[in-house]
């Protein structure tokens, strides 16, 4: 079930919420506490959906400030304007409950309870309180810090699982945005979802049509392999826009989901277990390495994991951050016997000069921070340039594996453009896909490759992995762009 909340609050914009997303909603939530009370009978009488009525209480996170018996009213209202389905706080008491419920026999009781305070959850105490009520459902939603929160949700929905209770559990905010996704992965009866980007009425919530359409998070069951991206911030993160559409077209049973972690080792042992595999990309590329089991050459060599996949119930790590950009450089020029300044020495760096050097490139580094280029170098045996003399590099390519020049600071270059003339120059920035670095490059006659051909080489690789299947590339670079859009 995909319930969709509607908030308006004045009844044209309920009407407009409503109408923008009865194609996706199997239930309209009607949020009274938030909607113009004149015209909410007008409301009842035009969905198009079975209503849930709630009426949430500001000490759970909503606007209702009345009383007790305020809200039992409006909500004794709400069953007589036809709401099959009432949510009711278990903060409420059992005294309220018992008597809405034999004042409304055939009403479907939702007992939700909010925990909007941040503090660790007493799964198991919340859950036998609210079984104890016998409720038609049950709702926990609780504010998460860190994507390892999740695991509250997957605990209280293993429980109602095990008693045949119907139960929804939601994460919010945007850490806890896989649990909105995974409900029925996770056994859960219904989700939450906003009606259009904008009218959301909890943070987090992901609009009833990405939730269907992106996601199809109504498809997913048990079975379904559950990929994803970890790091910390993940906004900017393109990875379920391209993952899940080829999940959809290759008919597979899998969904690809954004993890902001901030414990790595929390949400390794208590949320990564229901993951088949995921990307991985700042700030965990090095701290994941410790919890694998296996980790290829490439990837100890560089020094850095941007891919996990799950091999007979053990973890292993590669990269495919060093191939897809150096299959990116090579579509241009062959890098052997040339030379190659690199400009960084963090992860995407590393990866470059760690692979270019295999192929036979004489590499060239530099880096904002002197010290960590010339340990770079040192490592990986590669030639230093002190950061002062970029200006006066020689070099046939250049690789910028730094994140200047990245949304929002888009007019900066990494480099002076004078240096730029007749060279090859490639970004690893690919957001925006053409950077002020690759303008000047244009501009002083240079060949530019651009960071999003390194992304679909690597993206190619980690669906591949995850999966065993060849995406088509033509089809990852239209889904690309449409990303871009979203
Ligand atoms: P990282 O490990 O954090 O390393 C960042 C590097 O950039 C460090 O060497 C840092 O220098 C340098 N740097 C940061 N800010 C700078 C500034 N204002 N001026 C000069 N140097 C600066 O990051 P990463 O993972 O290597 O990623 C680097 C870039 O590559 C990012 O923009 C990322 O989005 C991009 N990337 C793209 C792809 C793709 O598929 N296209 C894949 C991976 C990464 P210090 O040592 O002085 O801090």
């Amino acid at each position: 079930m995909i319930i969709v909340s509607i908030t308006g609050p004045s009844s044209r914009r309920a009407l407009e919420q409503m109408k923008a997303s009865e194609s996706y909603a199997d239930i309209f939530e009607l949020r009274l506490d938030l909607l113009d009370a004149n015209n909410v009978a007008s409301l009842f009488r035009a969905a198009s959906k079975p209503i849930l009525a709630t009426c949430r209480s500001r000490a759970q996170g909503g606007n209702f400030a009345g009383t007790d018996k305020q809200r039992f009213d409006i909500l004794s209202e709400a069953v007589r304007l036809g709401a099959p389905y009432v949510d009711v706080e278990l903060a409420a008491g059992s005294e309220f409950i018992e008597r809405f419920r034999s004042e409304h026999t055939r009403t479907r009781i939702v007992l939700s309870v909010h925990c909007t305070d941040g503090e660790k959850i007493d799964v198991r105490h919340l859950y036998a309180s609210m079984r104890a009520l016998a409720p038609f459902a049950m709702k926990l939603a609780y504010v998460a810090q860190d994507a390892a929160d999740i695991a509250y949700a997957v605990e209280f929905l293993a429980l109602a699982r095990n008693d045949a209770m119907k139960a929804i559990a939601v994460a919010m905010g945007e850490y806890g945005e896989a649990t909105r996704i995974l409900y029925r992965k996770l056994g859960g009866w219904a989700t939450f979802a906003s009606p259009q980007f904008g009218a959301e009425s909890a943070p987090g919530q992901i609009p009833a049509r990405l939730l269907k359409t992106l996601y199809r998070a109504d498809t997913l069951n048990a079975s379904s392999k559950v990929f994803g991206v970890i790091g910390n911030p993940l906004r900017q993160s393109k990875g379920v826009f391209v993952h899940n559409p080829l999940f959809e077209k290759m008919g597979m049973n899998a969904v690809y989901c954004r993890f902001p972690v901030a414990d790595l080792e929390r949400f390794m042992t208590s949320v990564a277990p229901m993951l088949s595999g995921f990307s991985v990309t700042i700030p965990h590329k090095q701290s994941v390495m410790q919890y694998l089991d296996l980790i290829d050459d490439r990837a100890r060599a560089i020094g850095a994991v941007n891919t996990v996949v799950r091999r007979r119930g053990k973890w292993y790590g590669t990269n495919t951050d060093a191939s897809g950009a150096l299959d990116a450089i090579e579509r241009g020029v062959r890098v052997k016997g040339k030379r190659l300044l690199v400009v960084g020495a963090g992860g995407a760096a590393r990866a470059i000069a760690y692979e270019a050097k295999r192929r036979g490139a004489d590499i060239l580094i530099a880096n904002r921070t002197d010290e960590r280029a010339k340990q770079l170098a040192l490592e990986l045996g590669l030639t230093y340039l002190p950061h002062d003399f970029l200006p006066e590099a020689k070099f046939d390519i250049l690789a910028n594996a730094t994140p200047v020049g990245m949304v929002p600071d888009v007019d900066v270059s990494p480099v002076p453009a004078r240096i730029l003339k007749g060279k090859i120059v490639f970004d690893a920035v690919y957001n925006p896909p053409v950077t002020k670095l690759l303008r000047d490059a244009q501009r002083a006659g240079a060949k530019v490759i651009r960071g999003t051909e390194m992304y679909l080489n690597q993206a190619a690789l980690q669906f591949e992995l995850y999966t065993g299947r060849k995406p088509s590339p033509t089809l990852m670079r239209k889904l690309l762009t449409n990303a871009a859009n979203d």
